[in-house]
């Protein structure tokens, strides 16, 4: 295939689905890693349209909704300070922080950015030498190397005013912690297809061979998807559990050598704690020492950061694949994107926010569809989801 609108067409999507049909023979609960998959997932309707004996549940892939708590805490206040430039991609302001977000900080006169790059704010940086401006480094291995080069770049112009807050965490060891969780019932991964364009597929074997679960890298479009659903069926069919390559145009098995070399010389494996998951052991990366004077975090002191979660929100159960946004009592009555209650409504890629983009707050019940299977289903129609 060639073209996007081929991994949308319609056809192929139902001989994809009649053949996961014809696969399948018993009940499998498998998970879609990256909130982009979640949001196709859901746009397409494509949990619509696999057999009854296939549940997809959506994982922790989405670097905004993760981000703990203390952190955006300790975000607002180093954003708080007069002498501050404060850079962030643009949905990270709106997560909601024990003491407001980033946005309503800016609205009170903090100098919040909103940047497209970490490079626009070293280029900040340079154009104000008499402030201190931070970038809000946040993400997967997908968004390191250029947060990494950002740093590189600082250090080797000599900058004194730029410094990141690093958040950044690992997709393989929170998978881990989802098959080590009570009540797990993912038995099978569609894994990281953005992720692995970075840092290739060798971290996913181990993981595959220790559970016994298979795992397909996938894509990120309708095609993609049922595609790396039916690989995944017929491994556990088979009883196989292997780490398969779905999204081999642009998945390369070793990876982009490069930006992992980056990565390498700037950042470190640490502990990190993920926002409704809890502290995972060498699940993120923070600074090597060679760039500790570009850490916010030891250039801006912050004390005293108590946090507390709303106590209705159940985001942690949902990014473990163990409960679904329609189980949440606020989904879409008090909860919504414009008043979110959980990080998990605030991204356009956390699941709550895509149930409720496509109208699923509307139903009744989750078994409710809107409309015909067909019209949830717009592949290849060139239309968006018709409601
Ligand atoms: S609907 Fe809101 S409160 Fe409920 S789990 Fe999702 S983010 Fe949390």
């Amino acid at each position: 295939m060639k073209y996007l609108d081929e991994y949308r067409d319609s056809v192929g999507a139902r001989k994809l689905a009649a053949a996961i049909a014809r696969t399948v023979t018993q009940p499998w609960t498998i998970m879609e890693v990256c909130g982009g998959q979640t949001h196709t997932i859901v746009k397409y309707g494509i949990d619509r349209i696999l057999p009854a004996e296939v549940e997809l549940v959506h994982g922790p892939g989405c670097p905004v909704c993760v981000t703990s708590l203390e952190m955006i805490d300790r975000a607002h206040a180093i954003a708080s300070r007069p002498d501050v430039i404060f850079c962030s991609f643009g949905d990270m302001l709106r997560v909601p922080g024990s003491r407001g977000d980033l946005l309503q900080l800016k609205s009170q006169g903090a100098d919040v950015r909103i940047v497209y790059s970490p490079l626009d704010a070293v280029n900040l940086a340079v154009a104000n030498p008499g402030r201190q401006v931070i970038f809000f480094a946040i993400g997967f291995e997908t968004t390191a190397p250029p947060n990494a080069m950002a740093v590189w770049l600082a250090r080797k112009q000599r900058l004194t005013n730029f410094s990141v807050l690093v958040s950044h965490v690992l997709v393989p060891p929170a998978m881990t912690a989802i098959l080590q969780s009570p009540g797990n019932r993912v038995r099978a991964f569609l894994g990281p297809g953005h992720v692995c364009t970075v840092v290739g597929c060798g971290e996913y074997g181990p993981i595959a061979d220790r559970f016994h679960v298979p795992i397909v890298v996938t894509g990120f479009e309708p095609l993609d998807l049922l595609e790396g659903v039916l690989w995944v069926v017929r491994q556990l069919e088979e009883g196989r559990a292997e780490v398969e390559n779905q999204y081999a145009r642009a998945v390369r098995p070793e990876g982009n050598p490069a930006s992992k070399s980056l990565i390498e010389d700037v950042f470190e494996v640490c502990d990190r704690k993920w926002r409704g998951i809890g502290l995972i052991p060498m699940s993120g990366y923070k600074l090597r020492p060679a760039y500790y004077d570009f850490d916010a975090e030891r250039r801006f002191a912050v004390s005293g950061i108590e946090t507390q979660e709303s106590a209705i929100c159940i985001s942690g159960e949902i990014l473990k694949g163990l409960k679904k946004p329609h189980d949440c009592p606020a989904f879409g009555l008090t909860c919504t994107p414009q008043n979110p209650l959980g990080a998990t409504m605030v991204s356009s890629e956390g699941a709550c926010a895509a149930y409720y983009a496509y109208g699923r707050h509307l139903e009744r019940n989750p078994s409710d569809a809107l409309v015909p299977l067909e019209s949830l289903v717009p592949l290849g129609s060139g239309k968006e989801v018709i409601r």
